[in-house]
């Protein structure tokens, strides 16, 4: 064959491929277009899973009769001109493709009337080749009606699947945008049954109840959270009860600025919101629509504009966990059991913990129960989950570790690094907990006298060992005195645990203490209660500074229970591991 420029019919099959997959993909392209053009009121006709018929009809803008042939040229569109709208797009669209790989693969029929104009216009186009233009009487606004969808692209024909499986892509895609625009009123027919129907009365609440019924709606807590720390981005929406949870993950829905999109690492941080509160393989129901200004998104990342990229991952990430976590533990949620980590990380990484001598650590595993919540530490939970104690005027001391990149966290639980020899994977709970310990040890904290002395009633058997101990507390920052009965009253307590529950630490402590090294066993504890938790998404910030710390660490292999809290290979291990050598 000789090398020559594809033919446009061609150009736009193609295209076509990745734009329209399925019938599910052109109603959501047709469904954008419309909510582009302003349409208040959208009603999307499903024939055959869409292999028959889909007809979708907007009261929106219309289009103006002289622009309805370029409407469908590849390329075309109203709503971008130059490189830099991308960074302020308002609109769904913005690529100029989904019509014409709509027409390339169907016989399409376009009959619109722009507002401001007399007359309608039909089009009629069959496998991206124009039959007929004619002015019609038409109401304003747009119907497409896309018939025999691929009928002249076998392959993706054979493709699709069950009709039962199309079906369902079609109403959850329509149910997905009828929850992200309740202002607009959406009427889904499938095969002449109603599947859906809203009002448009501009209330999630009322789309919702709608889509799940009264039941389940019961079970769902608002979510309304304007923008933390200046990150300009605001999440609002729902999110299931613990008591009400899905197998996959498949119910948590999120939107960016009013775009439906897939994330499965947004997905997976707030699925972590709910550590403690769900058991594992149990996934909450969530609908949430997070606005952001649109030049920290980038939504050109994909022709079906499903994928977005983030400026700043952690900070959306960080922001959205916190607010379904905020509004659970308002709510009243606590955090109850032990929860097992569900995605585990390749097996090579055990098989090296053991080959390098470390103790082995077991994936899946359990990580250690978040305290329970107190009712002062509840109204602070966002930022007590996340805030990493510094330490106060440190002494800028020995490297004890190389100077390290941080790469990224993993699972939540784990910080990627990158060092002169090798990757470092630090688990960040371990490495935490040092750093707290090695402040303690080294009184490296401040002393905060508390307005209100916390009293705390511990059980006979526990005040009994405690009142013999109590002057062992004192150097770590906590003055602590008896209080009649079992009681304790802590007036003074160390700065980087201000957020910890003390009747848990002081109980746990008391369980453990014993003549061997009491002081050792309560240095452990309180280091273990004041770290952060595996589970939390940190920010950038955070692992640089819970890194840069742990370098200049005096014993920064372990944490002071004696557990690893890092795991290094080398260059060499890593190509081993690959077959490489
Ligand atoms: P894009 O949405 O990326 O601009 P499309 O191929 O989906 O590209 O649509 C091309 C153009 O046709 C749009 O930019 C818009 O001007 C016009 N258009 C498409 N559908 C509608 C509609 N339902 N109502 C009004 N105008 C529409
Ligand atoms: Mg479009």
């Amino acid at each position: 064959m000789t090398i020559h420029i594809l033919p446009d019919v061609l150009i736009a099959q193609i295209a076509a491929g990745e734009v329209v997959e399925r019938p599910a993909s052109a109603i959501k392209e047709l469904i954008e277009n419309a909510l582009d053009a302003d349409a208040s009121h959208i009603h999307v006709e499903v024939k055959n899973s869409g292999r028959a018929l889909i007809r979708i009809s907007d009261n929106g803008t219309g289009i103006p009769a002289d622009e309805v042939p370029v409407a469908f040229a590849r390329h075309a569109t109203s709503k971008l001109n130059k490189i830099e709208d991308l960074e302020r797009l308002l609109t769904l669209g913005f690529r100029g493709e989904a019509l014409s790989s709509i027409a390339s693969v169907s016989r399409l029929t376009i009959t619109t009337r722009h507002r401001d104009e007399k007359m309608g216009t039909q089009l009629q186009i069959e496998g991206g080749n124009f039959i007929k233009q004619q002015a019609v009487g038409a109401p304003s606004g747009t119907v497409i009606a896309v018939e025999n969808l691929f009928y002249n692209t076998p392959a993706r024909l054979k493709f699709l699947k069950a009709d039962q499986t199309e079906k369902r892509h079609i109403t959850h895609l329509i149910t997905r945008y009828a929850m992200a625009y309740p202002n607009v009123r959406f009427h889904l027919v499938q095969d002449g049954r109603e599947m859906l129907h809203t009002t448009g009365s501009g209330e999630l609440a009322d789309v919702i109840l709608q889509v799940m019924g009264l039941e389940q709606f019961k079970q769902m807590i608002p979510i309304e959270v304007q923008s933390i720390d200046d990150t300009q981005i605001n999440v609002v929406g729902y999110t299931s009860m613990p008591s009400l949870y899905r197998a996959d993950r498949g119910q948590i829905s999120l939107f960016i600025n009013g775009r439906w999109i897939t994330d499965s690492k947004l997905v997976y941080s707030v699925a972590q919101a709910y550590h403690g509160l769900l058991k594992d393989a149990r996934y909450p129901i969530s609908v949430l629509m997070i606005n952001m200004p649109p030049y920290d998104v980038d939504v050109n990342v994909h022709p079906t504009k499903a994928e977005v990229r983030f400026r700043d991952n952690n900070a959306v990430f960080t922001t959205v966990q916190r607010a379904v976590r905020t509004a659970l533990i308002s709510s009243g949620e606590r955090p109850s059991f032990t929860h097992t980590i569900a995605d585990s990380p390749q097996s090579g990484w055990n098989a090296h913990a053991q080959n390098h001598g470390s103790r082995q650590t077991h994936m899946p595993f359990e990580i250690e129960d978040a305290p329970p919540l107190t009712k002062q530490s509840m109204r602070s939970f966002s930022e007590e989950e996340i805030a990493i104690p510094v330490g106060i005027g440190q002494p800028i001391r020995p490297r004890t570790l190389p100077l390290l990149r941080i790469v990224g966290q993993v699972g939540a639980t784990y910080i990627i690094a990158e060092g002169p020899s090798g990757l470092y994977l630090i688990d960040q709970h371990g490495a935490h907990q040092r750093l707290l310990y090695e402040d303690l040890e080294e009184q490296n904290f401040e002393r905060i006298i508390l307005e209100i002395p916390q009293v705390i009633n511990l059980s006979t058997k526990q005040a009994k060992i405690i009142e013999q101990y109590l002057a062992l507390f004192e150097p770590f920052g906590v003055e602590m005195t008896a209080f009649g009965g079992s009681s304790f009253q802590i007036r003074v307590i160390p700065e980087p645990l201000m957020r910890i529950d003390w009747l848990e630490v002081i109980s746990v402590i008391a369980d453990h203490l014993s003549n061997n090294n009491p002081t050792e066993t309560i240095k452990q504890r309180l280091s273990q209660y004041g770290a952060t938790k595996a589970g939390q998404t940190l920010t950038q910030e955070d692992m640089q500074i819970i890194v840069g710390r742990l370098e200049r660490a005096r014993n920064p292999l372990t944490d002071p229970f004696g557990r690893p809290t890092l795991i290094h290979m080398t260059g060499d291990q890593l190509a081993r591991q690959f077959g490489r050598n």
